[in-house]
C-alpha cells in the first residue's frame, strides 16, 4: 500500500519548484493531487498532463492564495469534486527582497499576503471538512530564514517566522480533533531559479552547509509526503529543518 492512498492532497503554488516536486511526490505514493498556481498556465496544464498519465489523479485551480474569497471558494469545489480534503500542503510563497531603507509598503504587504495571510485563508477553509473528517494534516512552508533572520528579507522572514508560530497555535487549537500542523524549514533548495545565479556564488554556499550540497526539490518533497501520511501520525506542531545541517 502507497503512504498517501486515495487521500485528497491540496497544494498551493504547485506549478514549478517545490511545489511541484510535491505534486509529483504525493501522485506518485497514490493521493488525488489538487494544485493551484496564479500565473503559469502552460507549466499547470503541463503538470496536470505529467501527473495523470499513468492513471493519477491531479488537477490545477488558478487561485490566488492570498485572497481571503479565492481561498473559500476553492476549497469548496475542490470538496464538490472531490469529496473532502485530507492533507493542506500551504506551500505557496514569493520573495520581494531589499533593505528596510529601500522597502516599500507595497513589497512588505505582498510578500505577508502571499506567504502568511494565504496560510490562514486555507487552513480556515479546510478547517471545516477536516473538522468533519475528524482528521487532517496541514503542512506549512516555512524556511529557515524564518527562524534565522536575514539582512534584506526583513518582509520574507517576518512572514516565515509568522507561519511557525501559526503551525504551533494551530495545533495545538486542532490536535484534539486529530487534525495535525507541521511547517518545514528548507534552507538553500536548488531550482531552476538558482540555475540563473553565478555559479561559483552556489558553490560558496555549497560549501558552507555540512552536506557540502544545496537542496533538491525532491528532498522537500520527501519530508512533506512524510508529515502527510500516517507514518507521521503522532508528530504535530514541529517545524524540521530541511537544510542538510545549514542551521542547527
Ligand atoms: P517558486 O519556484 O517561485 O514557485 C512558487 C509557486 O507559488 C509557483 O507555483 C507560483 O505560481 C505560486 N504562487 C505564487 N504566488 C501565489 C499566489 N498568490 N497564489 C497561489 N500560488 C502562488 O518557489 P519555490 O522556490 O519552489 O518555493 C516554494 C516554497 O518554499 C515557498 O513558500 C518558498 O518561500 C519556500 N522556500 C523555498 C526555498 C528555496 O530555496 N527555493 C527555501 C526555503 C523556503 P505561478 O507559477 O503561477 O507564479
Amino acid at each position: 500500500m502507497k503512504l498517501l492512498e486515495n487521500k485528497v492532497v491540496l497544494i498551493t503554488g504547485a506549478s514549478r519548484g517545490i511545489g511541484k516536486a510535491i505534486a509529483e511526490e504525493c501522485v506518485h505514493q497514490g493521493a488525488k493531487v489538487v494544485f493551484t498556481y496564479v500565473s503559469s498556465d502552460e507549466k499547470a496544464r503541463a503538470l496536470e498532463a505529467e501527473l495523470t498519465q499513468h492513471g493519477g489523479t491531479a488537477k490545477g485551480y488558478k487561485s490566488d492564495a492570498s485572497k481571503f474569497d479565492d481561498a473559500q471558494k476553492l476549497v469548496d469545489d475542490v470538496v464538490a469534486e472531490f469529496g473532502t480534503i485530507d492533507v493542506l500542503v500551504n506551500n505557496a510563497g514569493i520573495t520581494r527582497d531589499t533593505l528596510l531603507m529601500r522597502m516599500t509598503e507595497e513589497q512588505w504587504d505582498e510578500v505577508i499576503n502571499t506567504n502568511l495571510k494565504s496560510a490562514f485563508n486555507l487552513t480556515k477553509a479546510v478547517q471545516k471538512p477536516m473538522l468533519k473528517a475528524r482528521s487532517g494534516s496541514i503542512i506549512n512552508m516555512s524556511s529557515v530564514v524564518g527562524v534565522k533572520g536575514n539582512a534584506g528579507q526583513s518582509n520574507y522572514a517576518a512572514s516565515k517566522a509568522g507561519l511557525i508560530g501559526f503551525t504551533k497555535s494551530i495545533a495545538a487549537e486542532l490536535g484534539s480533533r486529530n487534525i495535525r500542523c507541521n511547517a518545514i524549514a528548507p534552507g538553500f533548495i536548488e531550482t531552476e531559479m538558482t540555475e540563473v545565479l553565478d555559479q561559483k556564488v552556489v558553490q560558496e554556499w555549497r560549501n558552507a552547509i555540512p552536506l557540502k550540497r544545496g537542496g533538491t526539490p525532491l528532498d522537500v518533497a520527501n519530508v512533506t509526503v512524510f508529515l502527510a501520511s500516517d507514518m507521521s501520525a503522532y508528530v504535530t506542531g514541529q517545524t524540521i529543518h530541511v537544510c542538510g545541517g545549514m542551521l542547527m
